[in-house]
């Protein structure tokens, strides 16, 4: 039943472009009709939080075991991990909610197609109970979805980075700016390229969508929001964008964070 409300919330693509908190209303409706259920095992529960216990512990990475620059399981004992030490980003941190691996990627899989964006909240709702004291004293000013090019929204339909930023947007209460900056090139996924192909990749992949939109992140503190992070090169351009155009600082929230592999090009 739950299953068949769900079907019938999600039939109206427009409800991507209504307001977060009405979607909230909508999704809390739907759970007094029927009982929820655990978007990782299907299971009832009785939760503020779309997941039951044990499928909670399955897609979190405990803090302890997080470094706290890159977002990854932990290697070694130092302070941040292993793959840190090589690798310099324009950004200062990453924040995730786990390893992208198992449950956790099969429901960012998901999320690729999720149009009415639930399965997107309840996630990233997740993340935020999560990783809450971390994501308040950040005191953001601004969060920002990595945007998909046009070419690629247009078959695919949605943006989940743009869900995930509107859900985190309503829980930090601070603004998403979904439109302020565009994918200008047809990017090819980093991990298939050699490290000179990544650059010349990714040189202006990233602009504003009108020039005097600079001014929005002038002085601001900015989340920047992303479905899962691999290699952060993506990142790190649009942070740099961002940086050029004044931001005071950067740092990245994402749901799932790619293990990767250890060295200097891939963390
Ligand atoms: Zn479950
Ligand atoms: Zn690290």
């Amino acid at each position: 039943m739950s299953k068949l409300i769900t079907k019938i919330v999600k039939l109206p693509t427009i409800l991507r472009e209504i307001p977060n908190f009405l979607r909230t209303r909508i999704r809390e409706f739907a759970n007094l009709l029927c009982p929820q259920r655990c978007f990782g095992c299907d299971d009832f529960i009785d939760s503020d939080i779309s997941f039951c216990k044990r499928c909670e512990t399955l897609v979190t990475l405990p803090i302890a075991d997080a470094c706290p620059r890159c977002g990854g399981k932990r290697k070694g004992t130092g302070n941040v991990c292993g793959r840190c030490r090589n690798v310099t980003f324009v950004f200062e941190r990453i924040i995730t909610l786990g390893v992208y691996d198992g449950l956790l990627r099969l429901l960012i899989l998901r999320m690729k197609n999720d149009r009415a964006g639930i399965l997107s909240a309840s996630v990233t709702k997740l993340l935020f109970v999560k990783r809450e004291q971390q994501l308040q004293s950040l005191q953001a000013d601004i969060i920002i979805p990595v945007p998909m090019h046009r070419a690629r929204r247009f078959w695919r339909g949605v943006n989940s980075p743009d869900t995930i930023a509107d859900e985190l947007a309503a829980q930090l209460r601070i603004p998403a700016l979904p439109s302020l900056i565009v994918r200008s090139k047809y990017t090819k996924p980093q991990r298939a390229l050699t490290p000179s192909q990544r650059k010349s990749n990714l040189k202006n992949a990233f602009t504003f969508r009108k020039r005097n939109s600079e001014s929005a992140v002038r002085n601001k503190r900015v989340i920047v929001v992303d479905d899962i992070v691999t290699t952060g090169a993506t990142l790190n351009a649009m942070s740099q964008l961002l940086l050029n155009a004044g931001a005071v600082s950067i740092v990245v929230v994402a749901i799932g964070r790619a293990a990767g592999t250890t060295g200097k090009t891939r963390i």
